[in-house]
């Protein structure tokens, strides 16, 4: 495909979310991109949280951590570059460990994945001997390989049934861990607020999930409010929250579920109007590819970690071969059987 078809592809796209100047530079480096990365034999996945000009013009492969994961695990290719996050690139190499796995930027983090170390996971495990230690993919491949299980905000709940236990660590995300307690019936302690470490045995009977205090700095930013005062202007508006929301704001919508769920949702439901309350660049995404649809916006929380990901630094991860993503073998093997337990469960 040319420049100028690749520009008019985008265009028809993104002609009322991009700026056209911005669209035709954008098209150019994506040009070059996609010519590399034939070159080279490389595959592209494409975070939901991806900025929308990149989105739309250089990923083989888009969607949430899960569908991304699953992709990365059946590639061909000789080398995968992931737009998206550490945790998540890390997560294509320990599916691909013979395959070189790039990360165009860096210091592209998370702050949940950086709320819980592998020290912390071994004390948990050690405070509550013999309970399945369930874990968000938003977390690094050392947390992964003391956990027994995986997870993503799609399939949580059906991850903790699958385990048919009665006890279950759920680390990182407090506010994920709240709404699958909701989910499943069951009683949450978090046993990072709890003073005496003697009270986890007393503890251990009454409550069944265990968590941890770490937090989406994203998501945790919208409020009941929020939903309130656009509700009061669009009374008809169909709200759409991520289960890393607190489970106030889930509540307060009419659904929730993670960014696949949430793209099905407002593809399958006729609605006046929709508000997406996740990722600013993830509303854009969605609006752009229902151009029929009435996309309220209440965006003002990108994620500076997704943000790192522009189409400059992909162009020079596939020309210069970074940034390369290594796990140790030890973490690996370990962390590769967490993961691909989750995707077995699907
Ligand atoms: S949106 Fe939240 S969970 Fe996702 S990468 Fe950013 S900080 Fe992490």
């Amino acid at each position: 495909m040319s420049v100028e078809a690749l520009y008019q592809q985008m265009k028809a796209k993104l002609s009322n979310v991009v700026p056209d100047f911005e669209l035709r530079y954008k098209a150019e480096l994506a040009y070059e991109i996609n010519r590399l990365k034939k070159e080279r034999n490389a595959v592209i996945l494409g975070h939901n949280y991806m900025e929308p000009a990149l989105f739309y013009s250089i990923p083989d492969f888009t969607g949430d951590s899960l569908e991304l994961s699953r992709k990365a695990a059946r590639t061909d290719k000789d080398i995968i570059v992931f737009c998206g996050v550490r945790f998540m690139a890390e997560t294509a190499k320990i599916l691909n460990p013979q395959k070189t796995v790039l990360l165009p930027a860096e210091k592209a983090g998370c702050s949940l994945a950086a709320s819980i170390t592998a020290a912390d996971v071994r004390k948990l495990k050690e405070r509550f001997p013999g309970v399945p230690v369930v874990t968000y993919v938003n977390t690094y491949a050392d947390v992964k390989a003391e956990s027994d299980v995986c997870c993503t905000s799609s399939n949580a709940a059906a991850v903790v049934d699958s385990l048919g236990v009665d006890t279950v660590i759920f680390i990182p995300d407090e506010y994920l861990a709240r709404n699958v307690a909701r989910d499943t019936g069951k009683h949450i302690i978090f046993p990072t607020i709890i003073s005496k470490p003697g009270d986890a045995s007393d503890i251990k009977t009454d409550f069944q999930l265990i968590g941890w205090h770490g937090r989406c700095e994203v998501h945790e930013k919208f409020t009941v409010e929020d939903i309130a005062n656009v509700r009061e202007q669009f009374p008809d508006v169909v709200i759409l929250t991520h289960p890393e929301c607190s489970p106030e704001v889930v509540a307060a919508s009419d659904f929730s579920g993670g960014t696949a769920a949430m793209i099905r949702y407002v593809e399958q439901i006729s609605a006046p109007h929709y508000l997406l309350l996740t990722e600013c660049a993830m509303g854009d995404n969605v609006a752009a590819a229902n151009p029929d649809k009435e996309m309220l916006r209440l965006c003002s929380v990108r994620c500076p970690h997704m943000n790192q990901i522009t189409l400059e630094d992909t162009l020079n991860a596939l020309k210069y071969n970074r940034y390369v993503i290594e796990v140790p073998e030890e973490i690996l093997v370990k962390a590769a059987r967490s993961v691909e337990r989750m995707i077995a469960i699907g």
